[in-house]
Order: C-alpha cells, then structure tokens, then sequence
C-alpha cells in the first residue's frame, strides 16, 4: 500500500509520522532527538500502543534516516522500501519564491539551500535531510511544505516594514510570518465546521504553543500575520519577547556590555517572553502552577498581547466571522481562551463556559448567540503535509 511520510528536521532532531494514503491513517510515528550529540533518543511509536526506544550515538540526519527505514521493516511496519512513495518535508523558509508546497528536485533544492539566509538553523538541515532521502529512497517523491507558503498572499501593506523600499528590493527585507501549515490546517477545519464556504468566511487564527502567532485569514487567504522577518516577532511567546522598540537593543547593548548584536538577538530569542518575564519558566503549566507575582504578570502580558493582535485583525478584515484557538496552549489553557475573549466582547465574542471546558477536541466554544463564533481546533501539521504530497503525487 502507498505511504507517506511527514519529516519535520531541526538542527538535531527528526520528528515523522507515517501515513497511508489516501486513507490518512497514521501506522508509525516517532522522533529522533540529540542529533549529533551522546546519548541520542530514537523513538517508534506503532501498531496498538506498541513502541519501540533506543538510546546511541546517532552522529547525524543520515544515520538517524537509515535507523529509521532499517527500523520500519525489522518491526514490520513496511514490507519494502518501495511502499513509501511520498515524504513530505516541513521547511522553515521559502521566501517569496515558494508559494505552495513543491516537489523538490535539484533546482528546488539549491533555491532551499539560498534561502538558509533567512532562516540559518533550519533551512540547512532540511536541505541536508532531503539530500539523504534522494539518496536513500531514489524513488520517492520528495515535496517541500513551507512555513512561509500559506503568507505569501499577504499584500504589500501588510508585508513591508516602514524603512526604505531599497531594502525590500535589494534584500528581501519584509515579513514572511511562519506557523503556515497549521493557519493554513485550523481555517479550512473552522469553515468546514462552520459549514460555510472559506471563501466567505474572515477568521482569526491563533496558534499558541512555545512559539506563538496570529493570522487574518480572509477568503481562505493570510493577509497579515504576527510574526515577522522571523518568527521573533509578534505576541510574547515561550523565550522569545515578540514585538519590541528596536532602539531599545542598542540600549541594552550598552548597559550589558554586548558589542556582538547576535548576542542580544540570542537574549529576544532565547531567554525573553514568558520565561524572562516569570525569571520561572516558559511552560505555561509551570507559569499557571506559580503564585509569583511575576508569573502572574507573565500571563497576563501573554493574553494582552495576544488579545491586542487580535484587535487589530478585527480592524484589518474590517470584522471577524471567527476566532480559532490551537497548538499546546491554545488547545489545552482553558482559562487563558477564556481570559483572552472575555476582553473582546466589545466586538460581540462570548464564550460557553461549560463549551470552553475541553482541551484537545475540535468544538465551537462560544455561545449559541455569540456573534463571532470561536473554535478550538487541533491542529495538525503532518497530515496537511501529507496530503499536499498526496495531491502532488498526482
Ligand atoms: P511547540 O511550539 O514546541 O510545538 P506546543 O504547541 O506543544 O509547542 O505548546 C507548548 C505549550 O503548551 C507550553 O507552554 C505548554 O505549557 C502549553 N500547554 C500544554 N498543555 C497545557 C495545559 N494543559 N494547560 C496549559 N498549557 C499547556
């Protein structure tokens, strides 16, 4: 039976999921961690509840594949190589020049490995990882789904930043935004749940896990999202601080004593948002199971900001159908959806308290007559880049 496989490489991990298609049932998923590094934790999970660990050195993407594919067939999960047809991978960056998911050939791949500029930890291990699939599995078809792809509908208004135009020509300097795949996920179930056509439809949606960002969906199209140039930018996340003044950098440069900026971009990225602000943690559990006074101005600035994007998309669409809540705590916070529109009434959002108490199940959780509607959806990334292969392989 055909397969697909949904890759999501980061600089040391490998995380899949292993589909048949076109029935979309997942038969394998795992994740190698620690590449590159001791102790490397390679994980199947597969069949009813069975799973499969093992703790090695795995020195790189190549020997974490090849474990992999050996793996498959020694636990029967596939009978030959040949079964898996498609592998779908998740990759960072596609500029301007992605605008849907692609099938990677060498062409694509050399524009996959320009690209490594805007999004130097990423786009280099994809590229690397789908060298080894061409290598390995000559004859699988090998697609690229880009983070950027769902935004590239975004207008020039909403794209360029206020500095000289030159920058955006010569450099490509503008927002690209990330988290597409699963804006992309969440709209389409929203309108289907709905039960009206995406077309007609304008929806916020908010995908809030360690990283975190916001879409105005309009006609099934981004037309503006949170996160910037990289995905630095935006609401307050996990580590990363979202939108700030930027001369506030050569400040603190300043006083820290930092003459590198790579330094000071490492403090936004890394030890900002949630985490610099509760001095605790940037796991939400851990912030909602505090009692600091800095833990709870945390969560506090994590809804404003997030309510505050929100606002602002209301005035871009000019009006909002629907609010979509996903990823880890957009799934699973209740009190933080509940906090977040309780604060939006003004543009007629009510929650269902008794609706809103669920975490992980797709459900409309306003009221009957609230006026724009507000979902939680799951999201799921995997699948969506499984069936753009699947539509591909055609
Ligand atoms: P990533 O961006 O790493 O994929 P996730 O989408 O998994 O992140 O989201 C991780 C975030 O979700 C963490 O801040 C975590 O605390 C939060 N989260 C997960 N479960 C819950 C829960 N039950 N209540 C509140 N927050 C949760």
């Amino acid at each position: 039976m055909s397969k697909t496989i949904a890759i999501n490489a980061g600089s040391s991990s490998l995380k899949w999921q292993l589909y048949t298609m076109p029935e979309e049932t997942v038969v394998a998923k795992g994740i190698v961690e620690r590449i590159g590094l001791n102790d490397s934790i390679f994980t199947i999970k597969y069949g009813e509840d069975e799973k499969y660990e093992v703790i090695k050195d795995i020195e790189d993407h190549e020997i974490a594949i090849n474990m992999l594919l050996e793996q498959l067939t020694t636990l029967n999960i596939i009978d030959s190589f040949d079964e898996i047809t498609g592998a779908g991978h998740r990759i960072v960056a596609g500029g301007e020049h992605f605008k849907e998911s692609a099938i990677i050939d060498d062409k694509a791949l050399a524009l996959v490995d320009e690209l490594a500029e805007f999004a130097p930890l990423h786009n280099p291990a994809e590229a690397k990882v789908i060298r080894v699939f061409q290598k390995l599995l000559p004859n699988t078809l090998n697609v690229g789904v880009f983070d950027t792809s769902f935004h590239t509908t975004m207008p020039k208004v909403n794209y360029l930043y206020s500095i000289p135009t030159e920058y955006y020509e010569k450099y490509g300097a503008r927002k690209y935004g990330a988290h597409g795949t699963s804006h992309r996920y969440v709209a389409e179930r929203a309108a289907d749940m709905l039960g009206k056509p995406i077309e007609e439809l304008k929806i916020i949606t908010c995908h809030l896990g360690n990283g975190a960002s916001i879409t105005a969906v309009e006609g099934g199209k981004s037309i503006d999202t949170s996160m910037g140039f990289t995905p630095l930018a935006g609401v307050t996340m996990g580590t990363r601080s979202g939108d700030i003044d930027a001369s506030l950098l050569q400040y603190l440069m300043g006083k820290l004593e930092l003459t590198n900026i790579k330094d000071m971009i490492d403090i936004l990225n890394k030890k900002s948002g949630l985490l610099g602000l509760s001095g605790i943690s940037s796991d939400m559990r851990d912030l909602q199971n505090s009692d600091t006074e800095a833990a709870k101005i945390a969560l506090e600035i994590f809804e404003d900001r997030v309510r505050k994007y929100i606002g602002s998309y209301v005035a871009t669409m000019n009006g909002v159908d629907a609010i979509v809540f996903t990823a880890g705590i957009g799934e699973n916070a209740v009190d933080i959806r509940k906090n977040i529109i309780d604060g939006l009434s003004f543009f007629g959002c009510e929650m269902d308290a008794d609706k809103n108490n669920v975490r992980g199940e797709e459900r409309i959780i306003s009221t009957d007559d609230s006026k724009v509607k507000v979902l939680l959806v799951p999201t799921d990334e995997e699948l969506m880049i499984a069936r753009d292969v699947e539509a591909l392989k055609k």
